[in-house]
């Protein structure tokens, strides 16, 4: 059967491919139980299923007739959610996965999960800052930040009872299998862009690490990172799918996701018109205090430099109480100066956007010749900042152990 003829005439939003099911979106799950002669609203039951249920065989939709599921089975449909195929297993927590892509092609992506910590540190190590800052109260450090995305603007209390009894937890998701972008720091960018993913393969690291951990949406509290392999912004549509089948499928918050783009403008122009319900939050990795440096360490901002980058972020109407993130990778001796620091400030401030910025010292990787900063340096170029009126919060490398750390991913499979 050729399913995607079929579909092409209903109008569907995401269409099936090779008879993958996951990946679709209600909407056109409906019009694919249409095509095999069954009603519309058996799309809901699949997609209950598909999303909140987490099955990854057919049979096991027992919502659906076994003479339907057998049907579908014989027909050639499948789940096809991508798979785990291998965990490592951190001493601080973290687990990185390689998950097999739904493509048939053997290619794996990573996902990373960072539990948020439980022994009295704030999973970023911006616990000192954020504690004055947001002036929480009670004993605890939870709820305060996230592990990898310190999340000022975003109210623990925001969603009813989320998180109180349940886990805490930052998922980091990719976008493309390796990358085309070339920063001169990261070790995706060795692998050079292998392949887009599809909305489902997006979704579905989400949806597979969730089963894993047997997830409650809406009692635990999940923060989505879109900053592991791939520059999102180079894979809008695919992104943009998997945002909306998190949001309206899975039962998601945009609020509790962020999309980390090295400074694809025609992206986030295309992104500043989306509507709140299905924006994330968005960082913007500047990570050099000029266009010179910037185009030393990512010659993308040869097409794209710093005014351009920020002339389309001004275009995002933020949400109340919502800042733009700059994300700001220190290279030991490279953007670490005290001078950067100053320059930054001047740069932020200049934006007139309510913004933070998030540190992250450099992890190394092989073959990549920078050096990670001092602490003092990395301390100094904190204070600079804040002095400036800018919060500012230093991610803590999460995973380093198993390479899950910033800009480590990919190692273990190339080599
Ligand atoms: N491609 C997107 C999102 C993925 S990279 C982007 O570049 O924004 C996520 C973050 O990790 C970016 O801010 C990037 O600058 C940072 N990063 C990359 N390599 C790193 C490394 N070796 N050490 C620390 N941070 C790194
Ligand atoms: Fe790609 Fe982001 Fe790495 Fe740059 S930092 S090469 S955009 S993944």
């Amino acid at each position: 059967m050729d399913h995607s003829s079929q579909l092409v005439a209903l109008n569907a939003t995401i269409q099936p491919s090779r008879g993958m099911l996951f990946g679709v979106d209600a909407q056109a799950l409906a019009a694919c139980m249409v095509a095999v002669g069954e009603p519309a609203w058996r799309g809901r039951q699949l997609a209950e299923a598909l999303y909140r249920q987490r099955v990854t065989e057919l049979d096991a939709i027992t919502t659906l007739p076994k003479a339907l599921r057998q049907k579908l089975v014989a027909e050639g449909w499948q789940v096809g959610r991508p798979r785990i195929a291998q965990v490592f297993q951190s001493v601080d927590g973290t687990e990185r996965y390689l998950i097999e892509c739904s493509g048939g092609d053997g290619l794996t992506v990573e996902t990373v999960w960072m539990p948020e910590g439980d022994d009295g540190e704030a999973g970023d190590g911006s616990d000192a800052v954020s504690k004055q800052t947001r002036g929480a109260p009670g004993p605890s450090h939870l709820g305060t930040w996230d592990s990898k995305e310190s999340n000022l603007e975003s109210d623990p209390e925001e969603v009813s009872g989320e998180g109180k009894t349940g886990q805490r937890v930052t998922l980091c998701v990719s976008s493309q299998v390796g990358c085309a972008v070339n920063c001169r720091f990261c070790l995706t960018a060795k692998l050079g862009l292998q392949r887009n993913l599809t909305a489902g393969e997006i979704a579905g690291q989400v949806v597979a690490v969730f089963d894993r951990h047997a997830v409650e949406v809406g009692r635990d509290r999940v923060n989505l990172v879109f900053m592991g392999m791939g520059e999102p912004f180079l894979n809008y549509d695919n992104f943009m799918g998997a945002v909306r089948l998190l949001v309206r499928e899975v039962g998601l918050s945009p609020q509790r996701m962020t999309v980390s783009t090295s400074g694809i403008v025609p992206g986030i122009e295309r992104f500043a018109h989306e509507p709140a319900e299905f924006r994330p939050k968005l960082a913007i990795s500047l990570n050099a205090p000029n266009d010179q440096i910037r185009t030393e360490i990512m010659p993308i901002n040869r097409k794209w430099p710093i005014q351009s980058v920020m002339a389309a972020v001004r275009k995002v109407k933020l949400r109340p109480r919502e800042r733009m993130t700059f994300e700001y990778v220190l290279l030991g001796g490279v953007t670490d100066r005290p001078k950067d620091a100053a320059e930054v400030a001047r740069l932020i401030r200049r934006t007139g956007l309510p913004a933070k910025v998030n540190l992250i010292a450099w992890n190394p990787g092989p073959g990549i010749n920078y050096s990670t900063p001092q602490p003092e340096a990395v301390e100094a170029f904190r204070k600079t900042l804040i002095d400036a009126g800018i919060p500012t919060y230093l991610r803590k490398p999460r995973g380093r152990d198993i390479y899950a750390a910033c800009g480590q991913l990919k190692r273990t499979v190339e080599e």
